[in-house]
């Protein structure tokens, strides 16, 4: 077969092919272009070092965005902590967070907010100590978000004696409370409970507030308010807190240094990152508001309580008994147990 014999048979081949149509060739698989035009030299959206893992790494930190772990910045962070120039990314009590204590600490400290004795009211009790209709006016605002001290003050008057020009703190709450130092309590001659904000069961009365326009008394709703931690969601990871947790503190000078336990945590968006002391207790360590404090040790706090963590096998072995499981139960499962607790019916949804 010569050249021309080869040239022939092609042209018969491809007289062949274009007879048959273009359907008869199957196209080999192409991988379909994204919308878009790529910039030369940038990566395809499809590549896979073109992914970053934000992308599909879920997240259920409360306070962090849905679906989202912000790896470039802890990235950032963790190379920051390698080359001694930020406060390590790792919570405190791990091995690598105690070896690098000189820089771990500024990482826990948080501005101290020294709270003079002050007065939460009601729109109903504003009406009675300032007049009907009366609105309260805002003097300046305080760390909180959305809170202020008003011009007005009222008087209160407990058996004992009494307190002129005590502050307010806007705006209008539901439900009035008196926040006193011990040693306003003792000036009162009243035993208030010591209490976290907004949980007035137990809280004492029997003191009268004098306003311009009248008088209210307080059946209840005088606590010493609980020596607590403001903190914004932006500042519970670089704190190793969470909102219910509670942690000791250490603040003061040297010579007046103390350390504060039971410091209830409390999160969330309205919330700015400061340690609320009352008077007495800033004036015990020599502490005044824009001191910084340490947090030194954590724990969790009533709300989380000291709940089990049941494994598979806890649930098998409580299935035998005859118990069964609910979600918000007073102990905490592993995914895995939770399964099991399903598999066997001992599982219910609801409490
Ligand atoms: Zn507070």
């Amino acid at each position: 077969m010569n050249t021309d014999d080869l040239k022939g048979l092609s042209e018969k081949i491809a007289a062949q092919l274009a007879a048959a149509g273009a359907r008869a060739w199957i196209p080999g698989p192409v991988r379909p272009e994204p919308p878009g035009r790529p910039t030369a030299g940038a990566l395809p959206a499809w590549a896979a070092a073109a992914q970053s893992l934000p992308d599909v790494g879920p997240s259920r930190r409360p306070g962090h965005p849905r679906h989202r772990v912000d790896y470039a910045g802890l990235v950032v962070a963790a190379r920051q902590a390698a080359a001694a120039r930020g406060p390590s990314p790792l919570p405190a009590g791990s091995a690598a967070g105690s070896a690098r204590r000189g820089t771990a600490t500024s990482a826990r400290e948080v501005p101290i907010g020294v709270s003079n004795r002050h007065l939460h009211v009601s729109q109903t009790d504003v009406a009675t100590l300032f007049g009907a209709g009366k609105a309260l006016t805002a003097k300046r605002p305080v760390t909180q978000p959305g809170q202020y001290a008003t011009e007005e003050t009222v008087t209160v008057v407990g058996r004992g004696g009494k307190i002129d020009g005590v502050r307010l703190v806007g705006p209008a709450r539901g439900r009035t409370q008196l926040e006193l130092s011990p040693a306003d309590c003792r000036t009162l001659g009243i035993a208030a409970p010591v209490k976290l904000s907004g949980r007035l069961e137990g809280s004492a009365g029997g003191v009268t507030l004098e306003g311009p326009a009248g008088r209210v008394t307080l059946e209840s709703g005088v606590i010493v308010a609980q020596r607590h931690l403001h903190v914004a969601p932006a500042d519970a990871q670089r704190l190793g807190v969470a909102d219910g947790d509670e942690v000791a503190v250490e603040c003061g000078p040297a010579g007046r240094r103390v350390t504060l336990h039971d410091v209830a945590v409390r999160m969330g968006p309205t919330h700015a990152t400061e340690l609320h002391l009352d008077v007495d207790e800033a004036n015990a360590a020599q502490v005044a508001t824009g001191d910084a404090a340490r947090i030194v040790a954590r724990g969790r706090g009533e709300r989380r309580g000291r709940r089990p963590l049941l494994t598979e096998r806890d649930v098998a072995l409580l299935a035998a008994r005859g118990e069964t499981l609910a979600a918000g139960g007073p102990y905490l499962l592993t995914p895995a147990a939770r399964d099991r607790a399903r598999a066997l019916g001992v599982w219910r949804e609801r409490p």
